[in-house]
């Protein structure tokens, strides 16, 4: 069993799934290669000049894998409850997890079938959106969204950022305790 499972490899699946890896909890990746940030020029990325979408997507991904993460390229179709956590199922296996973190972009068509509360959404564009609590908790206990779908501003760098938090947010529920991931520079 997974500890979690990433619905999307955007710039919130990516950089949740990085977290994730990195605490040592068993990372997977579902992701069917429609990311909207594949269409992106991107200037306004703090700490990075300029980039495409497409490198920002391949190096998110690059990063989760560092760190152990496992990526496919497949579509989630259901997501039902099993003891101890959730079954994910797509359009070629069926995986387990403890955690399910949907950062499905624009897209809540499986958000919708498989019973989360959605919202209208708030941000230019995004019609419906998942009713998520500060955490990024759905109304699903287990179930967390992240970025566009959950309702943040639609840049990169928040997207990204709410991946990240509701990634420490879940490895935090995991471990029982508040976590936090520092390197620290060698002098
Ligand atoms: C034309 C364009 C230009 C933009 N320019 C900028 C810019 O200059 N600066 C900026 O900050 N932002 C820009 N953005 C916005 C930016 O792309 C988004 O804010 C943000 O990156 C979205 O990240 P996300 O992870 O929420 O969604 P996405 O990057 O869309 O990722 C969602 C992922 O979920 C996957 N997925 C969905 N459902 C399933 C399923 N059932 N099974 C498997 N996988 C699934 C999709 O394949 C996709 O890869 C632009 C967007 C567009 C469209």
């Amino acid at each position: 069993m997974f500890d979690v499972v990433i619905v999307g490899a955007g710039a919130a699946g990516a950089s949740a799934a990085l977290f994730t890896a990195k605490a040592g909890k068993k990372t997977l990746v579902i992701d069917n290669d429609k990311s909207m940030t594949k269409r992106a020029w991107i200037e306004n990325h703090y700490g990075v000049t300029e980039i495409t979408g497409p490198e920002l997507v391949e190096i998110g991904k690059k990063q989760a894998r560092k760190f152990g993460a496992e990526l496919v390229e497949e579509t989630v179709t259901n997501i039902s409850k099993i003891d101890g956590g959730f079954k994910v199922e797509t359009d070629q296996h069926s995986y387990e997890a403890k955690h399910v973190l949907l950062a499905t972009g624009a897209l809540t068509d499986l958000a919708k079938k498989i019973g989360l509360t959605t919202k209208a959404g708030t941000e230019p564009r995004i019609k419906t959106i998942l009713d998520v609590d500060a955490k990024g908790k759905t109304n699903i206990d287990g179930i967390w969204a992240a970025g566009t779908v959950a309702g943040v501003s639609v840049h990169t760098i928040i997207t990204a950022g709410d991946g990240a938090k509701v990634a420490i947010n879940i490895i935090s529920e995991l471990n029982g305790e508040r976590y936090v991931d520092h390197d620290v520079l060698k002098s």
